[in-house]
């Protein structure tokens, strides 16, 4: 028997009418670095979303699924191109602007993007690119920054608003089905070729609505969010749609991403919630300690991306911020977890234990661990294994690859469709995700697991060391043993054995766990969305460039 229901498809369009109607008053806030913001309301976006639709359709016939690519930083242009593309039955595809040429033109040429619209500020990025890029065939330019770059571009430029001016103010959307593809964004491929993730209109519509939960994000329009993760790194974490949903206000940093800048708007424009991967909070941490501002207006800070270490938590609620942990991937549109502890823990000495943990699944998300040999390992939170899940806005299979093997490789997705995420981890018997490693980076050794991730926190959380990472590294005796590189703070006196005492202190680290490999660096090596790139540390090692002691 079918349901006596209506069939209404979760469309895009439908959260932009929503937002711009019932939330009309609530605001986009771009940061311009001086001077007052730019302020725009969800009306106007609306407006100017239907202004860029027309524009892209009857200028520079965008139509049926052609791939719209954006370059640029987090501002209120993009969140325009956000609705406008999908909503009129397109795809966006947002391009990471810290990938290495090579890689963005690669990008570009797989997903076969014809207009790219690209912030003013990265043309010089840009423009060495185009002879390499194919399928482009418009160039829309927004925002401040020298045009010249573009001079013998050989395909036609735009400027934003000359495009979009004077064009209708509405746009009759298409009624699409909701399985249609909306968004596209690439794996940032630490291995191999970058692989492209698909999300449908259904799968951000369904997501956006866990991210309003309160249990999630669950703000209001008595929030402002400071988006600080970008809008290139899985849509800002669903960020720009779930806030139309709800009449959350956006402050946008555009491209002042610099720990001065981000503390100096947090003061002027008072945002509510923030989101952003450790290492920014890092920075901001430090500057906030050089140069104390006024920040009490942010009591929520969501973190994720990579684990937070458990002392940057520690200092922020000494901050009055509260962190909450999420865990999420590309694949996972991107929350998969969120670390709000249960009723039972609040107040308790339990409450931490449970707020540095990846999080609990929500309802939408399925999840199971998988040991070395296929089996199936019990919630008990002791057996570690590789995690694998699935749900409505978890991706089934990549882009576009040249035989069925590369859509659905067998290392990223199991016979029965569960995607494998490559965490290894725990979960407890209430549903909490710890991750103790990527199943890339755990150490093994001597038939053992050591957890990288374990022996970095340990290491935060001296108050001489900065950061810290761990990994893997040839053994004759043992298969594998951790190196630990370390980043000290100005004017520490920390020595090697200092360290390794006080991991051992406590029984913090079991013993035969202790690195007995180390090294002092500059910084940790980031990769283009901010993360630890061990691979980088890895080939340094195997070179021979970094200056290693043995206890
Ligand atoms: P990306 O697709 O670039 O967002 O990377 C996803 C990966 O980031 C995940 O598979 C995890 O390895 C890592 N990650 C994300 N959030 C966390 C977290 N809270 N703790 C530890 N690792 C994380």
């Amino acid at each position: 028997m079918l349901s006596t229901m209506q069939d209404v498809p979760l469309l895009i369009s439908r959260i932009l009418a929503h937002g711009s109607t019932i939330h009309g008053t609530s605001q986009v806030i771009t940061w311009t670095g001086e001077g007052e913001p730019q302020r725009r309301s969800f009306a106007e976006i609306g407006a100017r979303a239907a202004q860029l639709a027309h524009a892209l359709r009857e200028d520079l016939g965008v139509r049926d699924d052609h791939r719209v690519a954006t370059l640029a930083w987090n501002n209120a242009e993009h969140v325009e191109a956000y609705f406008a593309i999908p909503s009129m039955g397109a795809v966006l595809h947002t391009l990471n602007l810290r990938l290495p040429a090579e890689q963005l033109a690669w990008i570009v040429n797989h997903a076969a993007d014809r207009v790219v619209i690209v912030n003013g500020s990265l043309l010089p990025l840009l423009a060495p690119l185009l002879p390499h890029l194919k399928s482009v065939e418009h160039i829309v330019v927004t925002g401040p920054g020298d045009r010249s770059a573009l001079d013998g571009a050989g395909v036609p430029v735009h400027e934003y608003e000359e495009l979009i001016a004077g064009k209708p103010d509405t746009y009759d959307w298409p009624e699409l089905d909701e399985r249609t593809a909306a968004a596209m964004c690439y794996t940032s491929g630490t291995t191999g070729d970058p692989k492209g993730v698909v999300y449908s209109h259904r799968s951000i519509y369904l997501h956006s609505m866990q991210v309003n939960m309160a249990e999630s994000m669950g703000l209001t329009d008595q929030d402002t969010s400071l988006v600080v993760v970008p809008q290139f790194h899985v849509n800002a974490w669903g960020l720009p749609h779930a806030t139309f949903m709800t009449g959350v206000n956006m402050l946008m940093p555009d491209r002042f991403l610099q720990p001065a800048p981000l503390a100096e708007m947090i003061a002027a424009e008072r945002p509510t919630h923030a989101a952003a991967v450790p290492t920014i909070w890092q920075g901001l941490l430090a500057e906030l300690t050089a140069r104390p501002r006024d920040v009490s207006s942010l009591t929520q800070v969501t973190i994720g991306g990579s684990a937070c270490p458990p002392s940057l938590m520690r200092a922020f609620d000494a901050l009055g911020m509260r962190v909450c942990h999420a865990w999420g991937m590309t694949e996972t549109s991107p929350l998969g977890t969120v670390a709000r502890p249960p009723a039972h823990a609040i107040g308790t000495d339990e409450e931490f234990a449970y707020r540095v943990t990846q999080g609990r699944f929500p309802a939408g998300v399925e999840a199971r661990l998988t040991g070395p040999g296929g089996e199936r390992l019990p919630w008990d939170g002791e057996s570690a294994g590789e995690l694998e899940v699935r749900g409505a806005w978890i991706a089934g299979a990549y882009y576009n690859g040249p035989d069925t093997e590369s859509l659905r490789p067998a290392d990223k997705f199991s016979e029965d469709g569960w995607l494998k995420t490559g965490d290894v981890g725990t979960i407890s018997p209430d549903g909490y995700l710890t991750l103790t490693d990527r199943a890339k980076d755990v150490i093994k050794s001597g038939g053992e697991w050591i957890s990288s991730v374990e022996l970095e926190n340990a290491l935060m959380s001296h108050p001489e060391v900065a950061e810290a990472a761990v990994v893997a590294v040839p053994d004759d005796k043992w298969g594998e043993r951790p190196l630990a590189t370390v980043v000290l703070r100005e004017g520490s006196t920390a020595d090697f054995a200092s360290l390794r005492a006080f991991l051992a202190d406590e029984g913090k680290i079991a013993k035969w766990q202790l690195p007995e490999r180390w090294t002092i660096i500059e910084s940790v090596p980031k990769t283009s969305v901010g993360k630890f790139d061990k691979k980088v540390l890895r080939r340094q090692y195997a070179a021979g460039d970094l200056d290693v002691t043995r206890l």
